[in-house]
């Protein structure tokens, strides 16, 4: 298994989209980046991998 396969563009869209209704999401201003507060993962990476999953089973 290789940890940062990717995920389809149109999935990780589609994921990206979930967080984005999520109360979960967050936003570190330092880094200027959103986060997942459930796990602490970036989402604009944490969406791509193909492997990765929402700790809420939202996706
Ligand atoms: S990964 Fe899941 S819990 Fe985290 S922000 Fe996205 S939808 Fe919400």
């Amino acid at each position: 298994m290789n940890p940062l396969a990717q995920a389809p563009p149109v999935e990780a869209a589609q994921r990206l989209a979930v967080c984005r209704t999520c109360s979960e999401r967050g936003f570190a201003p330092v880094i200027k980046s959103e986060i997942c507060k459930k796990c602490g993962c970036f989402l604009i990476a944490k969406t791509k991998l193909l492997d990765s999953h929402c700790p809420l089973n939202k996706w």
